[in-house]
């Protein structure tokens, strides 16, 4: 059977020329950063050529980038880091990633007051309450860019001159955003931004915390954002990246990040029309098959994701179904996969319990081709018309 994969929010296949780029860091070039004879300098020599690429994809300098062994792990970098340098007050968005709002939730049981701000029926912060939260004084605000369930974008721009007025740190989880948006700290405004290989085409386990203003001779000082801020490590050890992240650098998986960086700049705009086309010929078909189906989330989204309410339709089954016919879909993130839970980003958005435990969400990528859109179609043409047959209450 030929398989299909639409879960590219989950996890994507690393590319060839990214897996190329790593091999010999595996192989011959294996050495430790840390060590002063030539197999330690090539590696540390490979550490920093990665580090100025992300660096420059992001707009950063090359001190200000410090690699984490996820975006997990970044996320509670940014969260940990600031609390425990001494920030009291951490504002979260209710429709975070797991990975920030468990965070923010611990740090909460430790004594931090937390925020958790709602959203609209479209998943997009509400900034009225966002600028009533700010009112109570500095914080570090999480606010991911880019929603891994439903594809919302949220205004960071617009968001990072509220909080910076506000004497606020802002942190945005740029994982799922970072292949179609422009990432860069300055356009954006962020002090802290998490980036994550596995979603890009590179290796799973490594990612990248941007720090702004990290080190002797950064931009703190002339940067507008009035709060001097810091972080403190969350991971004791040797000292490596800069102090922030103990640790023998994976350098492999450092490459693979830099090369992955790389790999989606190219033809960037190209392949975003092209997904964002397959993925309104998805929704359209499904509509089609399911009249009463619906988006959940706004028009302003990611490209690549969609996320669908079809009615009378349990997103388990469906799932279990479409797998059976070679085609991967998800229910939701795969963090929360094999949880009986409705989605808590679904659920912040308003919608019933029902609804979110009736979406199921499709993620297309690079690879992703006209046929198998139209596949996912066919199939899913078929399974409703055996479900008719079958009597079974269709809506
Ligand atoms: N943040 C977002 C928005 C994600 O989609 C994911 C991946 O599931 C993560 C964070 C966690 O990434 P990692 O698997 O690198 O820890």
């Amino acid at each position: 059977m030929v398989r299909i994969y639409l879960d590219y929010a989950a996890a994507t296949p690393v590319a060839p020329e990214v897996l190329r780029t790593m091999q010999p860091y595996f192989l011959e070039k294996f050495g430790n950063p840390g060590s002063l004879h030539s197999f330690g300098q090539a590696a540390q020599a490979a550490v920093d050529r990665a580090r100025e690429t992300i660096a420059r994809a992001l707009g950063a300098q090359f001190r200000e980038i410090i690699f984490t062994g996820s975006a997990t792990e970044a996320n509670n970098l940014a969260l940990r880091g600031a609390t425990a340098a001494g920030m009291k007050r951490v504002i979260v968005s209710a429709v975070e990633h797991e990975s920030v709002l468990e965070t923010a939730r611990s740090l909460k049981k430790a004594g931090v007051e937390v925020v958790e701000l709602p959203v609209d029926k479209d998943g997009v912060v509400k900034l009225p309450a966002l600028g009533k939260a700010l009112i109570a004084g500095p914080a570090l605000i999480s606010i991911l860019y880019a929603n891994n369930e439903t594809g919302t974008i949220q205004p960071i721009a617009k968001i990072s001159k509220m909080v910076h007025a506000a004497g606020g740190i802002l942190h945005t989880d740029a994982v799922q955003a970072l292949q179609f948006l422009d990432c860069r700290g300055d356009t954006l405004g962020a002090d802290l931004m998490t980036v994550s290989g596995h979603k890009i085409y590179g290796p799973k386990g490594v990612g990248a915390l941007y720090v702004r203003g990290k080190g002797p001779g950064s931009r703190a000082k002339n940067h507008a954002h009035p709060t001097p801020y810091s972080l403190s490590p969350i991971i004791a050890g040797g000292g490596q990246e800069f102090g922030l992240r103990s640790g023998t650098e994976n350098v492999p998986l450092i490459v693979g990040l830099a090369a992955a960086v790389e790999y989606i700049e190219k033809d960037k705009a190209k392949y975003a029309r092209q997904i964002a086309a397959m993925k309104e010929q998805i929704v359209r078909g499904i509509k089609k098959i399911y009249p009463r189906a619906q988006l959940n989330g706004g028009k302003n989204s990611l490209p690549h994701i969609a996320n669908v309410w079809i009615p009378g339709v349990l997103a388990q089954d469906l799932l279990i179904q479409l797998d059976l016919a070679g085609i991967a879909v998800s229910a939701g993130s795969a963090c929360t996969a094999r949880s009986s839970q409705p989605s808590h980003v679904l659920r912040a958005m308003g919608l019933s319990e029902s609804r979110a435990k009736q979406s199921i969400r499709v993620s297309l990528g690079r690879p992703t081709t006209n046929a198998e859109a139209t596949k996912l179609l066919k199939v899913l043409s078929s399974l409703r018309r055996q479900k008719a047959g079958n009597n079974f209450p269709s809506h």
